[in-house]
């Protein structure tokens, strides 16, 4: 039997199992508890950003970026013809068009320079994605969205961790969507979070993500009772994915580190390939954004 390379393998680097069991031990499972709070508080501290929010997935953070970006009927919105079912149906959802632009051949990101072009009096937003966690030209692209008064919604489902000239990725325009799928840096099963990075987003969002309610509030103490007031699904994870998501949180350099010994494995064992021009690596890039590695077949 040929040995085949696993697409992925879910791993464990730290304190998974014991978080969980607290959080069990703790009758603390639901949504919004313990676990919940220190993930959502070690991102916002490391990233910087005005909230983020545990998600059940990134695909459910896109879509609630699609309602706080008000999208209605025959808006359109700008994405990469490269990228994942989930950031088109976003849009789609809410009745809008989206309009792909081409790639670029180097970082396969949407290429900058071809957005202008396809913005008409319709457009609204402006959708990048990050792919494999290497940073889009978000410099070009904020400066194409303010001149149009465009929304930015970066799907950094990739892009974990990473930064583009310092700043992490999915904190650059206003609303970030990251990924802790298991196929993903790093992991919780199934869950996602929405970065926010205008305080005028944060109280929607929080409604929308509790089932079109103000329960946010009453949980802090600000509403006597809490009541429908705006649509919205249940986009909270269990407490007991968001602890085996914290426990992945404390090690992300650890856990970007192994994957850059094992992308080093990789590079050594097909710089034949490589070298007789069969393959591309995208190392130099990948190791200026600490992130996920990559190949391209030629
Ligand atoms: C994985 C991925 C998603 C979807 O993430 P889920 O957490 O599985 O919903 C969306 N966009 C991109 C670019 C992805 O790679």
């Amino acid at each position: 039997m040929p040995y085949r390379i696993p697409f992925n393998k879910p791993f464990i680097v730290g304190k998974e199992l014991y978080y969980i069991s607290q959080s069990v031990l703790q009758c603390q499972t639901s949504g919004d508890g313990l676990y919940t709070k220190k993930a959502q508080e070690l991102m916002k501290r490391n990233f910087g950003a005005c909230d983020i929010l545990l998600t059940t997935s990134c695909t459910t953070a896109l879509d609630l970026a699609a309602i706080l970006a008000d999208l209605k009927e025959g808006d359109e919105v700008i994405l990469p013809s490269f990228t994942f079912s989930s950031t088109a149906n976003a849009f789609l959802l809410r009745g809008a068009r989206p309009v792909f632009v081409d790639c670029r051949r180097d970082t396969l990101n949407i290429d900058e320079n071809l957005i202008e072009s396809a913005i008409t009096s319709r457009t609204r937003a402006i959708a990048p994605v990050h792919y494999a966690g290497v940073g889009c030209e978000m410099d070009a692209i904020a400066a194409i969205a303010q001149k149009h008064e465009l929304v930015v919604i970066e799907d950094a489902a990739q892009g974990v961790n990473a930064r583009y000239k310092g700043r992490y990725l999915g904190t650059i325009g206003d609303i970030g969507a990251y990924s802790f799928h298991e196929t993903k840096n790093f992991i919780c099963g199934e869950g996602g979070a929405i970065v926010l990075n205008r305080e005028e987003l944060v109280e929607r969002a929080e409604i929308v993500r509790e089932k079109g309610t103000n329960r946010t509030r009453f949980f802090r103490g600000e509403v006597d009772k809490y009541t429908w007031v705006d649509i919205g699904s249940s986009l909270l994870p269990s407490d007991i994915l968001a602890a085996f998501l914290y426990a992945q949180l404390e090690n992300m350099d650890l856990i970007t580190s192994k994957r850059e010994a094992i992308y080093r494995l990789y590079e050594t064992g097909l710089e034949p390939l490589a070298s007789r021009g069969l393959l591309v690596s995208q190392l130099s890039r990948l190791i200026v954004n600490q992130t996920i590695t990559c190949f391209t077949l030629c």
